[in-house]
C-alpha cells in the first residue's frame, strides 16, 4: 500500500507566505558556507543533502489523502488538495474507466471543498463511490453547490456517484482491503476509518479531540490505533493550546503520542496542521512531541513524522 498526500493543513488552505520562503532561503545560504557550489550537479547534490525542511514546505492545501493498492484507489477527505489529486488521476487514467472510493471523514468545509474543483467528477467514464457515516452527505454536497455558493451544481457533474452509508462497527471489503470505521470526537461528528491489507494496517483519524474524554472512549480508540503501522492523527495544537480549547474537537501531537505509545503504533504521522502555524512552528510542535517520547517512553520505538503535501509513505 502506498500513502500520498494531497493537503495536510487544517480549517483553512493556507499557502506559504514569501517571508517564510525568504526564511529557509536565508538559512540555505548559511548552510552552504564554505561549500563548493561551482556547478550544478553539485549545486543539486548538495540541496538533496541538507534537511527536507528548508527545501520544501509542508503545504497549505486541506486534508486529502490517497491511499493505493495496486489498482484500488482510496480517498480519504475532499479538501483542497483534492483538485491536484484529480488532476494527476486525469493524466495517469488517459481515457480508461475511472473508479475511486473516497471515504468522508465528516463535512466542515476544509474536508469538502475540493470535490467541486475535482475534474474526475466530470467526467461520464468516472464512478465514485462515496463511503460515509452522516446520512445526508448526498445533501450536504447539493448545498455546497448551490448557485449562491458555486456556479456549477452537483447533478451537472457527469460521474456516477453511489452513496455508501456505513454503520458502526461495519466491516466492508473493496478488493482485498478491509475496512473499519469509528466515530471520532468532533463537533458535528467525524469519522475515522481504519484499512488493513495481509496484515497491514493504516489508519486516517483526522478532526478529533480526545482530551475530554472519560477513560472508557479512550480505550475505544487505542483498540482501533492498535498496533497500525501508520496513524494518521490530528495535531494542530500545542499542549497548552489543547487545555486551552477544550470542545474545539482537536488535538496535539502530545495527546498523539500517549495514544500512539499505548496502542503501540508504528508510525505516527502529526497532521491537520494549524493554518496559524508556519512550517517552523509545526517542526517545533514535532520536536516537542519527540522529546516528551524520548523522555517518557525511552524504550517505545514509535516513529514520529509531519505529514508533508506530495510526500509518500509505503506500508
Ligand atoms: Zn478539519
Ligand atoms: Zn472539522
Amino acid at each position: 500500500m502506498v500513502v500520498r498526500f494531497w493537503g495536510v493543513r487544517g480549517s483553512i488552505p493556507s499557502p506559504p507566505k514569501s517571508s517564510e520562503l525568504q526564511e529557509k532561503l536565508l538559512r540555505i545560504l548559511e548552510i552552504s558556507q564554505g561549500i563548493d557550489l561551482s556547478t550544478s550537479e553539485k549545486r543539486k547534490k548538495f540541496l538533496e543533502s541538507i534537511e527536507e525542511k528548508y527545501t520544501t514546505f509542508l503545504g497549505g492545501n486541506t486534508p486529502c489523502v490517497e491511499l493505493q493498492s495496486e489498482s484500488t484507489r482510496l480517498i480519504f477527505d475532499m479538501g483542497s488538495g483534492l483538485r491536484d489529486l484529480g488532476r494527476e488521476i486525469m493524466h495517469t487514467h488517459g481515457g480508461r474507466d475511472i473508479e475511486l472510493h473516497m471515504f468522508v471523514g465528516h463535512t466542515h468545509w476544509d474536508h469538502i471543498q475540493g470535490f467541486p474543483f475535482f475534474i474526475p467528477a466530470y467526467s461520464p467514464k468516472t464512478t465514485i463511490n462515496f463511503y460515509h457515516r452522516h446520512p445526508e452527505l448526498k445533501s450536504r454536497l447539493e448545498g455546497q453547490q448551490q448557485f449562491q455558493y458555486f456556479p456549477v451544481s452537483l447533478d451537472i457533474m457527469l460521474s456516477k456517484r453511489i452513496y455508501n452509508e456505513l454503520t458502526e462497527g461495519q466491516v466492508l471489503q473493496i478488493s482485498d482491503l478491509t475496512v473499519r470505521n469509528i466515530e471520532l470526537n468532533h463537533p458535528g461528528k467525524a469519522y475515522g476509518y481504519r484499512v488493513e491489507k495481509d496484515g497491514k494496517s493504516f489508519v486516517y483519524a483526522s478532526d478529533s479531540e480526545y482530551s475530554n474524554l472519560p477513560s472508557e472512549r479512550i480505550k475505544k480508540y487505542i483498540e482501533f490505533y492498535q498496533g497500525a503501522d501508520v496513524l494518521i492523527f490530528d495535531a494542530p495544537y500545542s499542549f497548552s493550546e489543547e487545555i486551552e480549547k477544550i470542545n474545539w474537537g482537536h488535538s496535539s501531537a502530545i495527546i498523539g503520542t500517549d495514544l500512539a505509545v499505548e496502542a503501540k503504533v508504528k508510525k505516527l504521522v502529526l497532521f491537520h496542521h494549524a493554518p496559524e502555524n508556519d512550517d517552523e512552528e509545526v517542526n517545533r510542535l514535532l520536536n516537542t512531541a519527540l522529546n516528551y517520547k524520548n523522555r517518557n517512553y525511552p524504550d517505545s520505538e514509535l516513529n514520529i513524522i509531519l505529514a508533508r503535501e506530495g510526500s509518500d509513505i509505503i506500508i
